[in-house]
């Protein structure tokens, strides 16, 4: 049995399945598990484990990530990572910095790195505070994210109230000097080090003073740069991996997202596609058999949508009168049993939009592995369950206006569906 080098834990699944296409881009077969595995599951060299604590109570998520880290350790694994949203997805009371914590007790460890940047898709770190796009994190559409609304841009500021341990920042100019003055400003700080960086360069910079740091926490893309350069320092042998399979046919959107970017791709393919709207009001009077009887009448081969993707104000709306959390669950809940019933009716391609969302889909498909093939836009794979079932879990705001149409597009050309 191989063991594991590289151990990642995620927050939710769209963070994992992008922070496995960006190994996966570095070259490196990843296995994606759902849910912390067996103990006698056998272990990959890469391993990052998709799980659903963004939004859980405190306790629940550090004990999840905490089983994740000891699975990990048990494999071997030798680098760790925490994988967060690029937005720092999370409430003053939320887990990124508990998480962090818990895993830096478990591993000794009296400083970590957190490097939420990913410039590709516009998530700039400067002396600290967050931008999407041109726009800081709390004036971003992020302000009105439905369950961890952002109001604030400063990443010591969101840290700091999570956590015990201090917070610090390696700022933009220790950057630009290169990697042995981030990583003499590294040891010159404890606690959690907030590292900023507005580049792909930077991340460069940033990769090469923290590879060999035990435990790196952030977004996905300072990931990239990590494989080849511990295959340079002789830390990591070289990797293989067998063809996946041949894609199924039949389609299917899920989008369960209502941030702007998948507001827009609903709009964009509903131009394309039937659709069918799910309302938590209606879904909250047990009207859930309208949408299953809807989607038993489509062709599985027609492209078509189930959205509960709505306005800010539709939003607000439903959470008054249902609570945020009760609106959040019955429309997973409605879109898990859909793909439940989806695959049941042979389609075999299915796009999730949302990180909640791709959560409950995954669960409800009972879903416990998947290989990792190309990438649709950054960050976002076709992913492969055991079963052949081709699904891609999107996070809210990425891909462009035609990502779905695109998604579908790159299996219907019957190229390779390996990683690039
Ligand atoms: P994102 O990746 O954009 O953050 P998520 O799926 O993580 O998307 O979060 C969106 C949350 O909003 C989910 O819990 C979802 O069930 C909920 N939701 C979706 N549509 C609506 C709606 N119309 N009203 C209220 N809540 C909704």
């Amino acid at each position: 049995m191989s063991s594991t080098f590289f151990g990642a834990i995620a927050d939710d699944f769209t963070g994992a399945t992008d922070l496995a296409a960006m190994l996966a881009r570095a070259g490196v077969p990843v296995t994606l598990r759902i849910g912390v595995p067996d103990r006698t599951a056998p272990a990959t060299a890469f391993e990052v484990i998709a799980l659903k604590i963004r939004t859980n109570p405190v306790e629940d998520a550090v004990a999840e990530a905490r089983a994740a880290l000891a699975w990990l350790r048990a494999k071997g694994a030798q680098r760790l990572f925490w994988k967060y949203c690029s937005t720092f997805d999370s409430t003053a009371r939320g887990n990124i910095g508990p998480v962090a914590e818990a895993l830096m007790s478990d591993l000794r460890l009296d400083r970590t790195v957190h490097c939420p940047a990913f410039p590709e898709n516009g998530r700039r770190v400067f002396m600290g505070n967050l931008f999407v796009g041109d726009q800081p994190l709390s004036e971003s559409p992020m302000k009105d994210h439905p369950l961890t609304p952002m109001r604030d841009s400063n990443l010591m500021r969101l840290l700091q109230p999570q956590v015990q341990r201090q917070t610090g920042l390696v700022a933009f100019p220790t950057v630009r000097a290169g990697s042995q003055a981030v990583r003499d400003a590294v040891a010159g700080l404890h606690g959690h080090i907030v590292l900023d960086a507005v580049e792909d360069t930077d991340l460069a910079v940033l990769a090469e003073a923290c590879h060999e740091m035990p435990l790196i926490c952030g977004g996905s893309a300072i990931a990239q740069p990590l494989p080849a350069l511990w295959q340079a320092a002789g830390t990591l042998a070289d990797t293989a991996q067998d063809p996946l399979p041949a894609p199924r046919a039949g389609r299917l959107v899920l989008a369960g997202s209502c941030s702007a970017m998948t507001r827009a791709q609903v709009g964009a393919y509903l131009r394309q596609a039937v659709g069918y709207r799910l309302d938590p009001l209606e879904l909250a009077q047990g009207n859930g058999s309208d949408a299953r009887k809807w989607l038993a009448a489509q062709d599985p081969n027609a492209d078509k949508i189930i959205y509960a993707t709505a306005e800010p104000k539709t939003v607000a709306a439903a959470q008054e009168k249902l609570g945020v959390a009760r609106a959040g669950a019955l429309v997973e809940d409605a879109l898990a049993q859909l793909a439940r019933d989806a695959v049941a009716q042979g389609i075999g391609q299915i796009v999730v939009a949302g990180g909640e969302t791709s959560g409950a889909v995954t669960r409800a498909l009972d879903v416990d592995q998947l290989r990792i093939g190309r990438e649709i836009a950054p960050g976002v794979p076709w992913c492969f369950a055991g079963d052949g079932v081709a699904i891609a879990l999107k996070s809210g705001n990425f891909g462009d206006e035609d990502f779905f149409a695109e998604a579908f597009a790159m299996l219907d050309t019957g190229g390779s569906v390996a990683a690039e």
